[in-house]
């Protein structure tokens, strides 16, 4: 299948590991020009030359959290300048901490909210001109399973990822005339560093070794095995892709069968 993304503009958050890493990656295998973004340059730069040698793709690396506007409104520039154009904006930074109602101040609340939900306002605004020019724009959040079912413990993620899910499908219909699709994909247990440190995270509560916390996790999961960061990568590309140009307004989960909810 052509996915016709060859010489296509994509920015994808949060990149130096992980889920964005390899949809960077991903897209970049397919033609895209990327830019991606983090905090810390150095792995950045590292992800960036990894992904420059494996594909010979553009690659632009711009250190920028997530959590603030200055940095997006610069990040979104920053790659329309290199790129001329932008045609593909994949929404992902890292998750916020583990924690229940009683144990959160406002700090960690609008930090996650900031980090998880306002970066998804704010990039999109950002890109949105140049997503109209594009013809065939695309946002594509990384959100969670946590959307479906939330996870206990989670507390700021259950509640920010599910502004994102409100936001996404109302503004798919605000911009479906414009021929952009807008669609949430939801990471189930994928095996990234992330990943790992929360389950190190409840091994260490109760006690028990990491390598049975993963296969406590793994039995859970009906296909049997933490997903891998190409899994969910897999998916972001073809909706990023024009075939999927009729998809839009869903969150659509990668999780190895984990969640029992129906939609
Ligand atoms: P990760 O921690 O392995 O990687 C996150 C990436 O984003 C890193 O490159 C990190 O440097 C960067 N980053 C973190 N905060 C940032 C910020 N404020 N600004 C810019 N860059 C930032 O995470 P992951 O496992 O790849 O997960 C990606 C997203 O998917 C997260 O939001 C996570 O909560 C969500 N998710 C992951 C899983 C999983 O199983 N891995 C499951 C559900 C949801």
């Amino acid at each position: 299948m052509d996915l016709g993304l060859t010489g296509k503009a994509a920015l994808v958050g949060g990149a130096s590991r992980g889920i964005g890493r390899a949809v960077a990656m991903a897209l970049a295998r397919e033609g895209c020009s990327v830019a991606i973004c983090a905090r810390t340059p150095d792995a950045l730069d590292a992800a960036a030359q990894d992904i420059r040698q494996e594909t010979d793709a553009e690659v632009l690396a711009v250190k920028c959290d997530m959590a603030s506007n200055d940095d997006i409104r610069r990040f979104v520039q920053d790659a329309v300048t290199t790129f001329g154009k932008l045609d593909i904006v994949v929404n992902n930074a890292g998750g916020p901490p583990m924690g229940t109602f009683e144990s959160l101040s406002d700090d960690y609340w609008e930090h996650a909210l900031a980090q998880n939900l306002m970066s998804v306002v704010r990039t999109t605004r950002e890109a949105l001109p140049h997503l109209k020019r594009s013809g065939s724009g695309r946002i594509i959040n990384v959100t969670s399973v946590a959307v479906k079912q939330p996870i206990d413990g989670l507390m700021l993620s259950n509640s920010a990822r599910l502004g994102v899910v409100g936001l996404a499908k109302t503004l798919s219909r605000e911009l479906a005339a414009e021929g952009i699709t807008v669609n949430n994909v939801c990471p189930g247990n994928i095996a990234t560093e992330r990943l790992i440190s929360l389950i190190e995270q409840r091994s260490k509560e109760l006690g028990i070794t990491l390598e049975k916390s993963v296969s406590a996790e793994e039995t859970r999961i009906p296909m049997g095995f933490l997903g891998q960061p190409e899994d969910v990568a897999n998916l972001v590309v073809f909706l990023a892709s024009t075939q999927a140009r009729y998809i839009t307004g869903t969150t659509i989960q990668v999780d190895g069968g984990s969640t029992t909810a129906v939609f």
